[in-house]
């Protein structure tokens, strides 16, 4: 059974019509908006005209970048300071694993492409605000977005890589991801009142729901990225591959860019734990993420040369 639904694109405030099945699987395609099908679609979600408002209320990144190389990417590690992330068995906090994944990663693009910009979210322990993540990447107009996370989870045998770009959830697993990231903006006091959340209550299923149906400008790009990112690491370390999966996550969608949220494996998990604590272990998922950004980038040179001068990839 099928219904339509309308979701803004938080770019370039164009609309989307989605053909959205009743387990949540989507296929898109761009229409005229047609309002009465929105509220149709809310209602057969079950979640009602206060979230519809939430997501036509939230606030978007509102410069359309058009994509045609890559000079100048944003490494995020996620968490840090006092919001440590995930806690891998008390003998490793998700902030650390993330913060010597990117630095590693940065490492490696800088010293393999020099023409490249590099930029950190953070270097050291360091709090940030989720909002400020995506804000450093759109004020410096960066081609590219990557942060870096752990997964965690109650079954202790769940194990493996996923990489995420933004969309609707295809199953409740991928859910409980986008929950658990976006419950960073809990540690800031100010997050309900923060415009720039738009008023997003990271408790509310519901919310989650709505947010996800928010469309990315950018989808195409990320998954290509996102692709390269799940297939080169399984190949280079021992982590296995979960693949490319999409949930509605915060900090992805205030950018202005691809960007993509890599799980680089569970911190819950003693096998995936053992490897993300370890320099060579990092080392490798770096690796894997810098051979997918390389191949990206020549993936962008291919498609903007087939199109001509400053040719534009959709
Ligand atoms: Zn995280």
């Amino acid at each position: 059974m099928f219904f339509y639904v309308n979701v803004r694109d938080s770019r370039s405030f164009g609309e989307f019509r989605q053909k959205v099945c009743h387990d949540c699987h989507i296929m898109s395609e761009r229409t005229a908006i047609i309002s009465k099908y929105a509220s149709k679609a809310a209602k057969s979600l079950g979640v009602g005209l206060v979230a519809l408002m939430l997501l036509f209320g939230l606030p978007s990144a509102k410069v359309v970048k058009v994509t045609t190389g890559l000079n100048t990417l944003v490494i995020d590690a996620g968490h840090g300071g006092m919001d440590p992330g995930c806690n891998g068995n008390n003998e490793v906090f998700e902030k650390d694993v993330t913060l010597g994944v990117s630095l590693k990663l940065g490492k490696i693009l800088r010293d393999s492409m020099p023409g490249l910009k590099v930029l950190y979210t953070r270097t050291t322990d360091k709090t940030l605000k989720l909002w400020e993540r995506p804000n450093l990447a759109n004020n410096n107009r960066a081609d590219l977005f990557i942060s870096i996370h752990c997964n965690a989870n109650n079954n202790r045998s769940a194990a493996g890589s996923e990489t995420y770009f933004m969309g609707l959830h295809k199953t409740e697993g991928n859910l409980d991801v986008a929950k658990r990231e976006n419950a960073a903006i809990t540690y800031e006091s100010d997050y309900k009142e923060n415009s720039r959340y738009g008023g997003f209550d990271p408790e509310s299923a519901e919310g989650h729901i709505i947010f996800s149906l928010v469309q990315n400008a950018y989808m195409k790009q990320s998954l290509k990225l996102a692709s390269g990112i799940e297939s080169h690491t399984n190949k280079i370390s021992m982590i296995k591959s979960r693949g490319v999966k999409q949930a509605g996550f915060l900090v992805l969608w205030q950018t202005s860019m691809p960007s993509v949220l890599v799980e680089t494996g569970f911190l819950t998990n003693a096998t995936d734990r053992m490897y993300l604590k370890t320099n060579d272990g990092q080392q490798k998922i770096a690796m894997g993420v810098f051979r997918a950004v390389r191949d990206y980038k020549k993936y962008l040179e291919t498609v903007g040369a087939n199109n001509g001068p400053g040719g534009v990839v959709r």
